[in-house]
């Protein structure tokens, strides 16, 4: 059964009472920034209501922080305690006089990054992208690297360029050299591109020499966003060899403004694919009753035109393997560090999450709703990527969106 609301919800709403993420709003009247929880097309000030309802001192300071990293800190059994109140203050009519005053209409507020970065880890987890880079960028070579079903191939990104949807993004200059070029040249990228991928937000934080083994993957992980790892792929082809992305990368890294709780993705795991190498042990979930495959379907639209409709669950890796990988030699992870699972790519035509693959390199240039083609991104070009996944009982837990439109370089 749907839980009822006196709130009066479509039962269709993305942001209905099975999802209920978090961000960090402010108002026009009112520029202090704090939580807010998506609800219906509203936003919720949580700490507000603590306030009022004369709750734990502790809670309440949580709830009005800045930033979710102190509740992020806070761990599991905090997490599952706000979201029972938060339900219960949206269900029970006897806590309507106490919320009612602390909603606001989500088009008057304004969205801010929702938590301070800590470390940021992009992984490359799906095979069918893999292999379509590995085409494009060493063609005549085995597309995928012989490490690449052993281990979750990730690297560590620029966290202090995360920025949160909205943010333009200037496209980025450096050097870039063609095979058939004799030397490198400067300038801007002529080939921009977009990475629709989902991140992990980290909240427990673990212990410095300890890994985090698969089974204990919902106790660090807070939630999930949407990210965009914009990427310069002429820099990013002459910078990468041999110790991967660098400069192609670090320019900006967009993520929505809401952090879906894990908890609001209980109906959305499913079995990854079938794997085709024997894991080691770590990262061996094939026992695993319910591992962390994720059903979240994805849209990449540019300039208005849907272009892509990449599928999560085809990930080769999960999230739960990719933390443990990246905590088994002893590194610990803090809260707000965001990890993303790599550009999501399906088998299909029209499932490709970067317009590389999409394009096939420029190749195949693909069409707008005004007629005009994109072999990769234009200045002035608004991408925005969206997501949804199943709910209980029908509903569906939106991911709202990551939006980013490209400025020109800057001289
Ligand atoms: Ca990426």
């Amino acid at each position: 059964m749907t839980t009822a609301s006196w709130l009066d919800l479509p039962s269709d709403s993305p942001f209905g009472l099975h999802n209920l993420p978090y961000g960090v709003f402010t108002t026009p009247g009112d520029e202090r920034r704090r939580i807010g929880v998506a609800v219906g097309d509203q936003v919720l000030d949580p700490g507000a209501v603590a306030a009022e309802l004369g709750l734990d001192a502790e809670l309440v300071t949580l709830l009005a922080a800045r930033s979710l990293n102190p509740l992020l800190a806070a761990g599991r059994p905090t997490w599952t305690l706000v979201r029972a109140q938060l339900t219960a203050w949206l269900t029970d009519p006897a806590f309507r006089a106490a919320v009612e005053p602390h909603l606001t209409p989500r088009a008057e507020v304004a969205l801010h990054l929702p938590f301070e970065v800590g470390d940021y880890v992009d992984f490359y987890a799906s095979e069918h992208h893999a292999t379509n880079l590995g085409h494009l960028f060493r063609p005549g070579s085995e597309p995928l690297t012989p490490n690449w079903k052993h281990l979750p191939i990730g690297y560590h990104g620029r966290s202090g360029t995360v920025v949160v949807s909205g943010t333009p993004v200037v496209r980025p200059q450096g050097q870039r050299k063609a095979p058939a070029d004799a030397a490198p040249s400067f300038g801007p990228s002529r080939r921009l591109d977009i990475e629709a991928e989902v991140g992990f937000v980290v909240g427990a934080p673990s212990e410095l020499g300890t890994a985090v083994p698969l089974a204990d993957f919902a106790e660090h992980v807070f939630g999930v966003c949407l990210v965009n790892d914009w990427s310069a792929r002429d820099i990013q082809a002459w910078e990468y060899v041999p110790l991967g992305p660098f400069l192609g990368k670090s320019f900006a890294t967009s993520v929505s403004p809401w952090v879906v709780p894990l908890d609001a993705l209980a109906h959305a795991r499913v079995a990854p694919p079938a794997r085709d190498v024997e894991p080691l042990p770590y990262l061996d979930d094939r026992d695993d009753k319910e591992p962390w495959g994720l059903d979240i379907a994805l849209e990449v639209r540019l300039n208005g035109t849907v272009v892509s409709r990449p599928p999560f669950a085809a990930m080769y890796w999960t999230a739960a393997q990719q933390l443990a990988h990246m905590t088994v030699n002893g590194a610990s992870v803090r809260p707000g560090d965001l990890f993303a699972s790599g550009t999501v790519s399906g088998p299909e035509r029209g499932t490709e999450g970067a317009l590389i693959e999409l394009t096939w390199n420029g190749e195949r240039p693909t069409t707008l709703a005004d007629g005009t083609t994109r072999a990769f991104v234009e200045d002035g070009d608004e991408v925005v990527i969206t997501a949804t996944a199943p709910g209980p009982d029908g509903t569906v837990i939106g991911f709202g969106e990551v939006a980013g439109r490209v400025l020109p370089a800057r001289a």
